[in-house]
């Protein structure tokens, strides 16, 4: 075991509020590719616009297209011994929740119980006009079977959308506000694949570097913070997070 892994299972076994932060990174171990592998679903496709998803049938139309098509990654993915060891550690206490940037739901899965998911969900639908909420399974069952979007069963017209934040969209408020109290109050922050260049969600660690606490950042490649880090760990998320737990 490195003495990088040594010392986070230390800074970890101290910590009292500790917090883990997530990305795509964390969930391409179960198989759901990150935002820049090639020929992945996410950049193989124009992006539609919020704006653009209200206005136009069309838009709606090539978005669900689109997003039944990401759908069947989703579906066939269970998580992976990184989530698995970040869930352990929140039911032993030893971490307050993690903030992921994922869509994926594979946290929940997984058994963590406090996520705060800054770019939503991607499990669930949502109407933009009357705001019920539905679980996505049988609305792309049935965008696949009739190549209609589905509109809504509770207002009967209603516009349905996936449960994330797309492009021109506001981050959900209270989660963001949530994260940014997690990250203002913590004393540890362990970034798991994430890039950390995509903002608002990126400047969270960086806050809680910045108002006092540690700052852990595995991945296999550069990120927007590396500079600002106490201790980078290069390799695979899984790995690296079993490897800190069985040092503890
Ligand atoms: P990103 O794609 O910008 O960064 C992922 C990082 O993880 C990269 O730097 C990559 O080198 C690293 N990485 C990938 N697999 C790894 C592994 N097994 N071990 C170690 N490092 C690994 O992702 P991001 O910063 O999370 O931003 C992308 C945006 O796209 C997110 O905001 C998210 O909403 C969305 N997205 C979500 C999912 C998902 O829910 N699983 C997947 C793709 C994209
Ligand atoms: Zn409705």
């Amino acid at each position: 075991v490195s003495s990088g892994i040594k010392l986070v299972a230390l800074w970890l076994s101290k910590a009292k509020s500790a917090v883990v932060f997530t990305g795509a990174g964390i969930s391409t171990e179960s198989g759901i590719p990150d935002f820049r592998s090639p020929g992945g679903v996410w950049t193989k496709y124009r992006t539609v616009y919020f704006d653009e998803f209200c206005r136009s049938a069309e838009a709606r139309h090539e978005y669900w297209n689109q997003k039944t098509e990401a759908h069947t990654a989703f579906a066939a993915a269970s998580p992976n011994i990184g989530h698995q060891t970040i869930a352990k550690w929140e039911q032993s206490g030893r971490v307050r929740g993690v903030i992921t940037q994922n869509i994926d739901g594979l946290h929940q899965i997984s058994g963590s119980k406090d996520v705060l998911e800054l770019h939503g969900t991607a499990r669930e639908a949502y109407c933009l006009d009357c705001d019920a909420r539905f679980s996505i399974d049988p609305l792309v069952e049935h965008f696949r079977q009739t190549n209609e979007v589905p509109l809504c069963a509770d207002c009967g017209e209603g516009r349905l959308k996936h449960a994330t934040v797309s492009f021109g969209q506001m981050l959900p408020e209270k989660t963001l506000e949530r994260a940014y109290q997690w990250c203002q109050e913590a004393d540890l922050v362990i970034s798991v694949g994430s890039s950390l260049v995509v903002h608002p969600a990126a400047g969270l660690p960086e806050l809680a570097k910045r108002s006092g606490a540690k700052l852990v950042i595995i991945n296999r490649d550069e990120t927007g913070l590396d500079s600002m880090a106490d201790m980078l760990i290069d390799g695979s998320c899984g790995e690296a997070l079993a490897a800190i737990d069985a040092a503890l």
